[in-house]
C-alpha cells in the first residue's frame, strides 16, 4: 500500500491550499511555488504514486485530468496563448511528490521544452 502524501490532505481540505476547481475524480489547485505566472496541479483525487502505477481502472480519472486542465486553463484566461502540461514520473523525471498530478503551466512564452 503506498504512503500518502500531503495531496491526499489538500484533497480533503485538512490543509490549505488555493483550490480552483474538485469533482469526484479530481482536484485541482495552485502550486505552493509557482514556476511561471499561472502554476496549477491537477490530481486525481485517489493516491496514484507514479505513472508507472497507473491502470486501465484509473483512465476515466486521467482523462478527467486533462479536461479539467483544458477548463482550468480558460478560467485563467491562458488558453488562447497556450500553456504546457507536465508530469514527472520518478527520479529521472524530477517527481518529487508521489501522488501523480499534472502541472499546467503558463501566462509566459516558456522557451524549449527541455532544459539542456
Ligand atoms: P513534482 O516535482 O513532484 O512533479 O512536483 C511537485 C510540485 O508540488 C512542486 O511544483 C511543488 O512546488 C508542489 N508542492 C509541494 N508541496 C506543496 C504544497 O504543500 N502545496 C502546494 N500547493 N503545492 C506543493
Amino acid at each position: 500500500m503506498a504512503e500518502e502524501t500531503l495531496f491526499s490532505k489538500i484533497i480533503r481540505r485538512e490543509i490549505p491550499a488555493d483550490i480552483l476547481y474538485q469533482d469526484e475524480l479530481v482536484t485541482a489547485f495552485r502550486d505552493i511555488s509557482p514556476q511561471a505566472p499561472t502554476h496549477i496541479l491537477v490530481v486525481p483525487n485517489i493516491l496514484i504514486p507514479t505513472v508507472n502505477d497507473t491502470v486501465a481502472g484509473h483512465e476515466a480519472a486521467l482523462g478527467r485530468m486533462i479536461t479539467v486542465a483544458a477548463k482550468v486553463a480558460k478560467q485563467e484566461g491562458i488558453a488562447e496563448d497556450g500553456y504546457r502540461l507536465i508530469m514527472n514520473c520518478n527520479q529521472h523525471g524530477g517527481q518529487e511528490v508521489y501522488h501523480i498530478h499534472l502541472h499546467l503551466v503558463g501566462g509566459r512564452a516558456l522557451g524549449p521544452m527541455l532544459a539542456k
